[in-house]
């Protein structure tokens, strides 16, 4: 007994600090399971003052205005934990936007923009705003100092690699002075085309046959120009209601060198569809009005919430993956609201995608017109169906943390002409219409350009008001 009793007590000593033991590491494995991150974005604030202004381009970050409302903007880099945790918001390759034919002309060549130069714009906001390279650009503008002369309405155009490093970059001066910069080293080479073309106007009648895309192609249109009528007219005419019979009429300004052609602009466009008439003519400030000198742009929403919330990660194409080394782009913007948040439609359009998908999540897809795409990532609830109308501001989902995404934020990407971009600094349409002196022009214009989108069939008056 007495041998036993000492050796009870050691077992004694031995169970409890066993018991303890065991009931800590309980405790730490139930806690490691539940435990959320409050704030998974674990980021330096920058408070937005003149000065960050001056320093984005050493330290790559971008303040960004949404209305008057100012948004802290953290730098990517310093987030490495979420970066991995959130590298790529992509929903599965099966529920990529389906393209049709107008799409596959609109999107072009993968890595060449070409941009009309509007209202307030500057080269930098422009090139930012598509994700190019921003030490590229502040090489070119540094080097070239004219280039803070663009115009409203002059056409320039870029190429840049898989990296977004610019390689060349063209401005439209005018019709016979256009500028080349390529990239050569560490530094741009400028070059000035000057060919002397002529300008001719073209009149196009076309009866829809098949569809638009094939019977304007047979009708000698070219790409480029198919995709500028259905950028002209996407908000008040979906294309793909063009009915067999239906008409449409074109006035193009050409520009021939030896009988061939290589540039030209648009001046109207009709479309009649039954017996509903849609017209789209170019005013002096570059931009397409309907007969009345009203816009045809729908405007959207700066962000898809009702108030503002920070960004918890920035746009970046450019973001590299902290453990591959490689490019993990970010198409989209992160807002960091809390789950349950209502997201909006940031424009009048239809749903194409509403459904949980890979590391997206509850996932939604929305085609405004024909250039402009927006989509809504990692939803706690989705409200809305595939095919479905929206209106600008409509309450589409509620915000979440499903997919891959470590604490509740909203994804949201805008793509221009299938291209993702900055949706905070992006130039997103507006929908004024013409006033003043430049209404009263344009509408003396309309008179002369009217009996030129004629068809054949229509009265002789019509005809007579051509010669
Ligand atoms: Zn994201």
């Amino acid at each position: 007994m007495q041998q036993t009793e000492p050796s009870n007590i050691v077992g004694n000593e031995v169970k409890i600090p066993y018991m303890t033991i065991l009931g800590v590491l309980i405790i730490i494995v139930l806690f490691s399971l539940l435990w959320r991150p409050l704030n998974p974005d674990r980021t330096i604030y920058i408070p937005l003052t003149p000065q960050v202004q001056t320093t984005v381009l050493e330290n790559e970050r971008l303040p960004a205005i949404v209305g008057n409302a100012t948004l802290e903007i953290v730098d990517d880099r310093t987030s490495q934990e979420q970066q991995v945790s959130e590298s790529l918001d992509q929903p599965k390759p099966e529920d990529d936007i389906v393209k049709d034919e107008i799409d596959e002309v609109i999107s072009q060549e993968d890595n060449t923009v070409q941009y009309m130069v509007g209202r307030g714009d500057t080269l930098y906001g422009i090139m930012m705003q598509y994700g190019v390279n921003r030490s590229d650009i502040y090489l070119l503008t540094k080097q070239y100092k004219q280039l803070a002369n663009l115009r409203i309405g002059q056409q320039i155009s870029w190429v840049t690699d898989a990296e977004h490093n610019l390689k060349t970059f063209n401005w439209v001066i005018s019709n016979n002075n256009v500028r080349i910069y390529e990239r050569a080293g560490d530094k741009f080479t400028e070059r000035t085309e000057t060919r002397e073309g002529i300008w001719q106007p073209f009149s196009i009648n076309g009866v829809i046959d098949s569809n638009f895309v094939v019977d304007a192609r047979n009708l000698g249109l070219t790409s480029n120009e198919i995709a500028t009528i259905t950028k002209a007219l996407q908000w008040q005419f979906d294309f793909r209601r063009l009915q067999k019979g239906d008409k449409f009429s074109v006035l193009l300004s050409r520009e021939m060198f030896d009988n061939k052609h290589e540039n030209s602009q648009l001046l109207a466009v009709r479309i009649k569809n039954g017996s509903k008439d849609y017209y789209a003519i170019l005013a002096e400030d570059g931009h397409y009005y309907d007969m009345n000198g009203g816009s045809l742009s729908q405007s959207f929403l700066r962000y898809p919430l009702e108030k503002q919330a920070r960004v918890s990660s920035p746009f970046n194409p450019r973001r590299l993956h902290p453990v591959t080394r490689k490019i993990a782009p970010h198409n989209g913007v992160d807002f960091a609201v809390s789950r349950g948040t209502p997201v909006l439609s940031v424009g009048e359009g239809e749903v194409v995608i509403a459904k949980y998908s890979g590391s997206a999540g509850n996932f939604i897809a929305i085609r405004h017109g024909r250039q402009y795409t927006t989509k809504y990532m990692h939803l706690d609830k989705i409200l809305v169906k595939a095919g479905q109308q929206v209106k600008k501001g409509d309450k589409i989902g509620l915000s979440g943390n499903t997919g891959r995404s470590t604490g509740p934020h909203l994804h949201y990407e805008l793509h221009i002409d299938g291209k993702p971009v900055n949706p905070l600094t992006a130039n997103l349409p507006v929908s004024d219409g013409l006033t003043g002196k430049s209404k009263t022009t344009f509408l003396e214009q309309f008179k002369t350009i009217k009996p030129k989108l004629a068809f054949a069939s229509e009265s002789t008056e019509t005809a007579q008001t051509n010669q």
